[in-house]
């Protein structure tokens, strides 16, 4: 399989919707296709409508699993629904999403965003009870443990194991009378709900896809809360307290999110902007002036490597004077295919995916602004790209620090020895990928970015991760094929 595309991959994005008089499976749908950018590798709905739950899942975008003939089979007024992420290790679907069990309490079934760090002991506890499973995914776990836990009711059995649960958790959970919203205390991945207009409520990973829905009166699932959708009124609990400070991902900002995603109240393309002024701020304070032409400008031109980087390359831009132009058109349609390309194909490798344009960038001093250098493998052949359409000099401007530490979280970056950044000095980076400088925004700027002074998760770039987490034990969500 080809992927040309090293970004950190985002495990997926959950969407649940009741909507009385609604055909929920269509709104699900829609939604779903507006969390597509979350994961291309598998789509899942689940449809209860109020007996029994009926559920569909299958490979590949969401547009090519539910064709009209699956979607009039999913019928009711609840429903949950689920896109996840491509990776090149895992058995796809088998661990695609919702993940569905008859319980003696009634049909369930469960979607997930995160990554529990304790799931290889709760999945021992489990087997040494005599459960089985038929999946490397926690979230068969989460289910699991759901249908065996006592209590009278959905929530109380959703409350007790949040209480074992550790790690990062937004789930849609779908029972045959009820969508329940549940947030890990942490808080580490979005999750938001929306009244939709027609009555009832819808819950998203990314306050677009409830925008698309028409919702109004959009918030935050909080931290540690569960809020039920089964009347036109929520249910809000708080289940478990709330982490103080929280551990929001600060990577939903850099990279995963869609620019119009507001979390927390911040806006995603506002963030990226500032991030690429505060970033501009860095390298004007680092430069010495002999490095600088007359009109005080190290480069020509800024060009954003597509699409995360688009916004940051604008506030790089206003900050340094330097002008903004388009440098790279990207092919929309190569993330992720089944066809093998030919040898001579594969050797020209990001060129698939990367067209220049020339006229731009020859004869130019380009500064290219990028997201993350995660592996290293893009930013060579990038670079490569720009200097065989002629750019005289290419500059090299990160948004956010030196990724050093791999995500337990959920969060596909690989092992510490796959991380480009944990194995070289920046110096030593800048020499492998062949810029003529390389600059990484710190810490410091990356917060003022986001306006805040804590409440992030940032342990990709310190190693302070939020939770303990025993760095021998715990594999990467990568390895163990989850999400
Ligand atoms: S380690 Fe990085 S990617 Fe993972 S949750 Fe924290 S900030 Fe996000």
């Amino acid at each position: 399989m080809l992927n040309f595309d090293e970004s950190p991959k985002e495990e997926c994005g959950v969407i649940g919707i009741f909507a009385p008089n609604e055909d929920v499976a269509r709104m699900t749908f829609f939604g779903l296709y507006a969390l597509q950018h979350r994961g291309q590798e598998a789509a899942g709905m689940a449809v209860a409508d109020g007996q029994t739950i009926s559920m569909h899942k299958g490979l590949g975008f969401v547009s090519h699993v539910f064709t009209p003939n699956v979607m009039a089979d999913l019928q009711g007024h609840y429903a949950i629904g689920h896109t996840r992420y491509s990776t090149t290790g895992s058995s796809s679907l088998r661990n695609a999403q919702p993940f569905m069990i008859e319980t003696i309490h009634g049909p369930l079934a469960l979607a997930h965003n995160g990554n529990l760090v304790n799931s290889a002991e709760l999945r021992q506890e489990l087997m040494q009870q005599g459960v089985g499973f038929s999946s490397s995914s926690d979230t068969e776990v989460m289910t699991m443990m759901l249908a065996r836990n006592g209590g009278a009711t959905w929530e109380e059995r959703i409350k007790t194991a949040m209480k074992k649960w550790v790690g990062a958790y937004s789930l849609v959970i779908l029972t045959r009378d009820c969508v329940y919203a549940v947030r890990d205390p942490w808080g580490f991945r979005p999750l938001c709900i929306g009244m939709l207009p027609s009555g009832g409520h819808a819950v998203a990973s990314e306050t677009g896809a409830l925008q698309t829905l028409g919702c109004e009166a959009i918030r935050d699932v909080k931290p540690g809360e569960v809020v039920s959708l089964s009347n036109n009124a929520l249910k809000v609990m708080q289940a478990v307290k709330p982490e103080q400070p929280s551990a929001m991902c600060v990577f939903e900002h850099i990279y995963f999110a869609r620019p119009d995603q507001t979390w927390d109240g911040i806006n995603v393309h506002h963030v990226r902007q500032r991030l690429g002024e505060e970033l501009a701020r860095e390298v004007i304070n680092g430069l010495g002036h002999g490095l600088t032409d007359e009109n005080g400008r190290f480069a020509d031109v800024v060009i954003p490597v597509p699409d995360s980087s688009v916004p940051a390359a604008i506030g790089f831009s206003h900050v340094t004077g330097i002008p903004y132009n388009d440098g790279f058109i990207k092919n929309r349609y190569v993330g992720r295919t089944f066809i093998e390309p030919t040898d001579s194909l594969r050797k020209r490798g990001v060129a698939l995916k990367f067209n220049v344009i020339n006229e731009n960038v020859r004869d130019k001093r380009v500064v290219m602004i990028d997201d993350s250098i995660v592996r290293g493998n893009t930013t060579g052949p990038l670079i490569k790209l720009l200097k065989n359409a002629g750019a005289k000099e290419v500059h090299v401007a990160i948004t956010c620090p030196p990724i050093a530490h791999p995500c337990f979280m959920g969060v596909d970056m690989g092992r510490h020895e796959d991380l480009i950044a944990h194995k070289r000095t920046v110096e030593e980076i800048r020499e492998y990928v062949g810029a003529d400088s390389l600059y990484y925004l710190s810490v410091d700027g990356m917060m003022k970015a986001v306006q805040r002074k804590d409440g992030f998760c940032q342990a990709c770039f310190t190693g302070q991760y939020p939770i303990p987490v025993d760095l021998m034990s715990v594999k990467t969500g990568f390895e163990r094929g989850t999400k």
